[in-house]
């Protein structure tokens, strides 16, 4: 018999009302950092004889040992068991703390896996709410909503900053890499189905994505393989199946069973999206986007701005400044929302012709991507070291100077047809 969980133990608030409450730093109390500092979450399954259930382990400092203010490491596993548990599920779950960390009151969690950030406030602080309340949350959120799937359930709560790192780089990366790993041998054309998500229908009311293996959401957390497990713990929940057996038009990526899902996810709001283009029927985007890309006119290009990123960029607009214009749940030809993971796919806006209209992104983003971009360049086209050719914010923030750069190097968008 499984017992659905509806009290969670904390001593403050627990409600959707809280999701979109924001902590300043004034209010805070302490802030985790992934960005400074090393900062994970995971999901993982074990055998029920590793697991006791409800048993909640707090290593290092509790937040009342740090100082008022400060940045701190925390890393938290969550770790499971149960007959019909599957390893592709995990991620399903890791991609759900989110939502449950910010329903607490006086607590703000954005990101995700190792790019985690959380602020707790001062009231949230003084209410007594400690690391452990973190577990009880996790334990009781996954344990009632994946209750067809976990019969045990423990957490372990780390904030020991040196054990920090060593978990992060030998437990979650590697965890985190064989996902993505899995993920690069599937392809669009190898698979008979997409799935749709309309996990983001709470804030963008009309936002459809459409996830196939070499486009995942925007959000970058959801997917071809997430998509398809959330689809199995939920058969009626965010992710339908949508077949692809009737192509309209295959340069653009644009089928009739896509459409037709798309109509009706979107209450009606889209009729119709591609997947690899961004001028026609771009897919909409919501607000979550790893990156946004835009057509550099000049360059006959597009310029990819990541969330991280705070400065211009050659289009004339700043992150926060492309996002107020992309995001909402609407189509904007020449500018799209996409996640991190895109930029390097083979079908990253193919119908314009592909990665070679990449022409400028920031630096950290060029690291990030630079391997997978680099290998899908040579293959596609036989470019090597393709990031070397790619502008950033060292070189330009204006589109002359862009410009001067590109021509210098012998970017191959130059040479390509007009985009407009
Ligand atoms: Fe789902 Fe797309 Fe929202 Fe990600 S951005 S949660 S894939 S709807
Ligand atoms: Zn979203």
């Amino acid at each position: 018999i499984k017992i659905k969980i509806t009290h969670i133990d904390i001593p403050v608030a627990f409600a959707s009302a809280f999701e979109g409450e924001i902590i300043r730093r004034g209010d805070m109390q302490v802030e985790f950092d992934g960005s400074r500092v090393d900062c994970f979450e995971l999901v993982q399954t074990k055998d029920a004889s590793e697991v006791e259930d409800h048993k909640i382990e707090v290593i290092g400092p509790d937040i009342d040992e740090m100082p008022e203010g400060s940045k701190q490491s925390i890393a938290y596993v969550v770790e499971v068991a149960g007959k019909t548990m599957q390893a592709d599920f995990e991620s399903v779950f890791e991609r759900k703390f989110h939502s449950y960390l910010n329903c607490v009151e006086g607590m703000m969690h954005t990101g995700q896996r190792d790019m985690i950030r959380i602020r707790i406030s001062k009231d949230t602080y003084n209410a007594g709410f400690r690391l452990k309340h973190i577990g009880e949350v996790l334990y009781a959120k996954v344990k009632s909503e994946f209750a067809a799937v976990v019969d045990k359930c423990q957490v372990k709560i780390c904030t020991d900053a040196a054990e920090c790192t060593k978990l992060r780089h030998e437990l979650a990366t590697p965890v985190y890499d064989k996902r993505d790993e899995r993920l690069t041998t599937l392809t669009d054309e190898g698979v008979d189905v997409y799935y749709s998500c309309i996990m983001c229908q709470a804030f963008s009311p009309s936002h459809v994505c459409v996830v196939t293996p070499e486009r995942l959401g925007l959000c970058g957390a959801v997917s071809w393989l997430d998509a398809k497990a959330t689809n199995e713990l939920d058969p009626q929940g965010p992710c339908q199946v949508i077949t692809k057996e009737r192509p309209i038009d295959e340069r653009i990526g644009e089928y009739e069973d896509v459409n037709e899902a798309v109509r009706k996810f979107s209450q009606g709001a889209l009729e119709d999206v591609s997947l690899y283009s961004i001028i026609e029927k771009p897919m909409t985007s919501c607000g979550c986007f790893e990156c946004i890309c835009g057509i550099e006119p000049l360059s006959n290009g597009v310029c990819i701005a990541n969330r991280e990123y705070a400065g211009m960029t050659p289009i004339g607009m700043t992150f926060s400044e492309l996002a107020s214009m992309t995001g909402g749940g609407v189509q904007t030809p020449g500018f799209m929302g996409h996640g991190k993971h895109f930029i390097a796919s083979k079908k990253f806006m193919k119908a314009e012709g592909g990665i070679e209209r990449i022409v400028w992104m920031p630096k950290e983003l060029k690291e990030q991507v630079k391997d997978r971009l680099n290998a899908t360049a040579k293959e596609l086209y036989g470019i090597d070291n393709f990031t070397d050719m790619i502008g950033d914010e060292t070189v330009a923030e204006d589109p002359e100077t862009l410009l001067a750069f590109l021509e210098e190097k012998g970017h191959p968008a130059l040479t390509m047809e007009p985009m407009m």
